[in-house]
């Protein structure tokens, strides 16, 4: 689990530069199209919307 969050840290900081938005639930990197989800990708909008 820790090693792939360190996978992931620097993915993203391989990244930085560019615009492209994360996941704040999962980290995943998301598409410019999802706005609409803000600051969580299509799965994870859909969990906390079930969550609710
Ligand atoms: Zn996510």
């Amino acid at each position: 689990m820790n090693e792939w969050a360190s996978r992931l840290e620097s993915s993203v900081e391989f990244y930085r530069k560019l615009p492209d938005k994360t996941c704040q639930e999962c980290g995943k990197q998301m598409d410019e199209q999802c706005e609409s989800y803000e600051n969580t990708c299509p799965s994870c909008a859909e969990k906390l919307q079930l969550s609710e």
